[in-house]
């Protein structure tokens, strides 16, 4: 037991954040997490503004195939109307439910949840900003042994004329009105996921992206076939795109880009990635060293340069995913209260990450694209099917899917799985395992699919494409 009032003090009630608090109580520190959302905004952006309510709206866009598409299978749909205000309502009350589970769960873990701001002030002491009784504002200075910075990050928007007429997906879920129609700039997770959302419940959507194709990162054939898709379902998708500058007018806001393309809409959307959250946070104080973006550095323990402070999740800047930021967390948790009985201490391997994009079709990878993988082993084999699903052969939707296996050939080894179709994140989340596994290309010839699914198809792809 130190002479700190805690343990362990967590700076963020998000993903990793509340994750390490819990852990860490359970396993018997004294632990206080502050959050400046106060307890209402516990879950940090994966449950207020990312994953949870984003995945929700990504359901609602749906019904609007499956509404259409019903009618091949023998139901009349007519009168189908879609209101924005119940969604945003439902939403909001599941958000709030949300928040009190993560709150339970750190009680039932004895965390000290504090509400406010928080900054370090010292080696080991942190000032939290809160309101008096009489709504003035306060502080509270509390001291720790060690100190877990979670913060995440925030929304970027580049600077260029009319930026204040712009909204961030922190503003995009309550948009008010509806808007019919959107842009949206950027070609990564959240404005190619918003572009089909949108799409799906009835805007206009406009996607504008500054490059040669959306998704960079990604294997360039899934780009390829997940625009060629977005396009299909209606989303007017123009590359080489980058914004010079909006303007407000009477008939609403009027966007020019290079390339000379023009167009006025209701609602801008900027999704040009996120910056850590890491102003203000008193880390010149006690010197913990930072990146180019503001970003904690840490080690492989998410130890800073600082041995009792660490730091977890979107505000390192790296990968930008809430089940990374939990098993970062998980790696703290075992350096600061030993292994768990009878296991090894954690760690984490960046290989071999699974994602999926929520875009109309899903995305869903794990492993190396095409191109990483001749770059790391040379020689490989491609395997590649392309097809309609057996459902839209009688939906009338003209949607096809995409799936791909990257193999190097020389250890026979699958370092690649690729999918672009329905639930692409359900089927590969399974793959990810025998991936990791070191599954080679024999493995899956030998495994019988189940039939009929569309995943069956990465376990019967015999013939290379090349
Ligand atoms: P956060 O969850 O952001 O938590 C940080 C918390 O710290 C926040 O609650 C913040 O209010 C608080 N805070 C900040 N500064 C202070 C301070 N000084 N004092 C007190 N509190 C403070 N990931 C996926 O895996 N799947 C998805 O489908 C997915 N969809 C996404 C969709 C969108 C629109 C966005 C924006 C992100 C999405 N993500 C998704 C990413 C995911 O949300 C993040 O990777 C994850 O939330 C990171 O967790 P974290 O704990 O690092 O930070
Ligand atoms: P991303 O990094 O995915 O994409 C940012 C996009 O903005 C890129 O297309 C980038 O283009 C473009 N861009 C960057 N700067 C500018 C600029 N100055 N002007 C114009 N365009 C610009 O970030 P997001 O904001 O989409 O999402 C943040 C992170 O959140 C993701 O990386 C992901 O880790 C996580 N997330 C995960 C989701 C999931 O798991 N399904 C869903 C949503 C978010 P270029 O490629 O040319 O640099």
């Amino acid at each position: 037991m130190s002479n700190f009032d805690f343990d362990l003090f967590v700076i963020g009630g998000g993903s990793g954040g509340v994750r390490a608090a819990r852990m860490a109580a359970q396993r018997g520190l004294r632990v206080a997490l502050a959050e400046v959302l106060g307890t209402d905004g516990l879950g940090g952006t994966c449950v207020n503004v990312g994953c949870i309510p984003k995945k929700l709206y990504s359901y609602a866009a749906h019904y609007h195939d499956a509404f259409n598409e019903s009618r091949g299978f023998g139901w009349s749909v007519d009168g189908v109307r879609f209101d924005w205000a119940t969604l945003k309502a439902n939403r909001a009350k599941e958000i709030t439910r949300l928040n009190g589970v993560y709150g339970n769960l750190l009680r039932g873990a004895g965390v000290t949840q504090l509400d406010g701001f928080a900054r370090l002030v010292g080696d080991h002491e942190i000032e939290i900003a809160t309101l008096n009784a009489d709504g003035s504002p306060g502080h509270q200075r509390l001291s720790a042994a060690n100190i877990l910075i979670a913060t995440g990050g925030t929304p970027h928007v580049p600077h260029f004329t009319g930026r204040e007429f712009v909204l961030t997906s922190n503003d995009i879920f309550d948009i008010d009105p509806f808007p019919q129609r959107l842009a949206i700039v950027g070609g990564g997770y959240i404005a190619s996921e918003f572009a089909s959302i949108f799409n799906g419940l009835g805007s206009r959507v406009t996607q504008l992206y500054r490059g040669e194709q959306i998704l960079r990162g990604f294997d360039d054939e899934v780009r390829h076939f997940v625009a060629a898709e977005m396009i299909k379902s209606g989303v007017d998708l123009r590359l080489n795109a980058g914004v010079v500058d909006i303007r407000r007018q009477d008939d609403g806001l009027h966007i020019e880009c290079e390339g000379g393309n023009r167009l006025v809409v209701d609602a801008v959307l900027y999704a040009t990635g996120r910056v850590p959250n890491t102003r203000d946070l008193g880390l010149d104080a006690v010197g913990v060293a930072t990146g180019a973006q503001g970003e904690v550095l840490v080690d492989a323990h998410y130890r800073t340069n600082v041995p009792h402070i660490w730091a977890v999740g979107d505000v390192t800047n790296r990968v930008q995913l809430t089940p990374v930021a939990l098993g970062e967390a998980m790696v703290v948790v075992d350096q600061l209260c030993g292994p768990a009985p009878g296991k090894a201490a954690r760690s984490m391997a960046y290989d071999f990450i699974p994602t999926a994009v929520f875009t109309h079709p899903n995305i869903g990878t794990v492993g190396l694209t095409e191109a990483q993988a001749r770059e790391r082993h040379g020689e490989v084999t491609v395997f590649r099917s392309e097809f309609k699903a057996l459902k839209h052969t009688l939906s009338g939707s003209s949607e096809r899917t995409l799936m791909k296996l990257v193999v190097d050939t020389a250890s026979d080894r699958v370092v690649g799985l690729h999918m672009v179709g329905a639930d692409a994140g359900e089927v590969v989340q399974g793959f990810a395992v025998a991936l990791k596994a070191g599954a080679t290309k024999a493995v899956f010839d030998s495994t019988i699919g189940i039939h009929p699914t569309a995943a069956e198809e990465f376990v019967t792809m015999r013939e290379p494409a090349r």
